[in-house]
């Protein structure tokens, strides 16, 4: 309860009953600081005004002047980073679309509440007060990570290292390929991941450098791989910031014959997100990798806007699923209908589906059943160094691994 007690939390609500009423019970429950805003700009201003930060905000969405919603655009723009708990009368689902958005501008919401909120609702809040934040590193340790220099020096080093998760056929249970991704391996923070520094790479125009290094490693592996017999393909992604010039399927293609592995073993995966910046130099690019032999993955399918064009026009040979209509599909309908008309859709247009980020039996099993061809998922396993990789293999293909 000590946590609790140091704790500052600022209550937004439009109704000063509610205000006193949710302070008064945080004071029960041992808080000792309790800030009230009457709206989101009074909110804006009690949370610039503070010395020390705010780490829990309890946010009514339906507000007067500037509502829940904005308010929250405005603080994701700010960097705030403490936890927050959205609490309305509003129905269930606009909750949910409000936690989701929230969600995706990178806030870090704990929960909600229901209104008439209670003690033991609030108390289950504050319980989780004393686990570990999510997104606790603070600014300056941030700034560490994401100083372009070190970032430069890490890729010239060969500090840029490939972590392999596996990809696994539904109706045979064998593992038909790896996806490599790119891990930072740091001295002082140990394994970067990638989303920490490859938009990075992106800006400062060194995206053409990780992609011919990932490639060439991917490559690499991939010969040990099937000089030791195993029947394996490989899947790298490929940053739309690479599609800005004409050349690349040459290079690409020069990378992977310099290391004498079969071109039709390595499949390119394309953000769909970032398809269609410039529709015909995109399809250009993606139709001579095409030529040249390699496979051609849609990726985070569902994310973008323009998914039935780009499918229509893209030479794609697999489309993968975005994790977000996976997780959770066996217990959400809202979930199992997207996910199911994704997978249709793939199928109509003839391509390989996969979908990601599996991590229970349930869900793994709804996807097959509606006919996926292959998972990739933390229920099959989580990328892993090479060695590890191959170890996990040989204990896998023990068991039966149909699951
Ligand atoms: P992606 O290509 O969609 O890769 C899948 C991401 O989902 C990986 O995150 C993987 O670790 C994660 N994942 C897989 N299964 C599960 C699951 O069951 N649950 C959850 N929660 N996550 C799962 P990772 O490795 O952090 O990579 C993030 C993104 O960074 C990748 O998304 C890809 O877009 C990008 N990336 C990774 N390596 C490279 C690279 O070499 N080059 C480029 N351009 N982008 C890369
Ligand atoms: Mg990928
Ligand atoms: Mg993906």
């Amino acid at each position: 309860m000590n946590k609790v007690k140091q704790t500052r939390v600022l209550v937004l609500d439009d109704d000063k009953f509610m205000l006193e009423f949710v302070s008064h019970l945080l004071r029960e429950l041992g808080v000792n600081e309790v800030l009230v805003a009457e709206d989101g700009k009074a909110g804006l201003f009690v949370l610039s005004a503070q010395v020390a930060a705010v780490d829990l905000l309890i946010c009514d969405i339906e507000m007067p002047g500037m509502d829940g919603i904005e308010f929250l655009r405005n603080i994701a723009d700010q960097n705030y980073r403490g936890r927050i708990v959205l609490f309305s009368g509003v129905n269930p689902d606009l909750l949910k679309a409000t936690e989701r958005l929230a969600t995706a501008r990178g806030l870090n919401i704990i929960g909600t509440l229901a209104k008439p909120v209670t003690v033991g609702s609030l108390a289950t809040i504050l319980e989780q007060l004393s686990s570990p934040a999510l997104k606790s590193i603070d600014s300056s340790r941030m700034r560490q990570i994401f100083d372009v220099e070190e970032i430069k020096q890490a890729l010239i080093a060969g500090h840029i290292d490939l972590f392999y998760q596996p990809k696994v056929s539904v109706s045979s249970g064998h593992v038909t390929s790896v996806e490599c991704l790119a891990r930072w391996r740091h001295a002082e923070y140990g394994y970067v991941s990638p989303d920490s520094f490859i938009p990075v790479i992106e800006q400062c125009g060194l995206i053409n450098e990780l992609t011919r290094n990932v490639l060439t490693k991917a490559a690499q592996q991939l010969d040990v791989w099937l000089q030791q017999g195993l029947d394996l393909k490989v899947s790298v992604n490929v940053s739309m910031e690479n599609l800005d010039r004409f050349n690349l399927p040459e290079v690409y293609e020069k990378a992977v014959r310099d290391c004498n592995v079969p071109i039709d073993r390595m499949i390119l995966e394309i953000t769909e997100s970032k398809l269609g910046k410039d529709f015909a130099q995109t399809l250009d690019i993606l139709t001579r990798i095409r030529l040249k032999g390699f496979g051609l993955a849609i990726d985070d399918f569902g994310t973008g806007y323009s998914s039935m064009e780009t499918l229509k026009h893209m030479p794609f040979t697999e489309l993968k699923v975005d994790r977000i209509f996976a997780h959770g599909a066996a217990a959400d309908p809202a979930t199992r209908a997207m996910l199911e008309s994704s997978i249709k859709l793939g199928r109509v247009f003839g391509l390989n589906v996969v979908v990601e980020g599996i991590e229970i039996k349930a869900d793994y099993e709804l996807a097959a059943a509606l006919g996926c061809d292959e998972i990739q998922g933390y229920f099959i396993a989580k990328p892993m160094p090479p060695d590890e990789f191959i170890k996990w293999l040989s204990e896998y293909e023990k068991i039966n691994h149909k699951y």
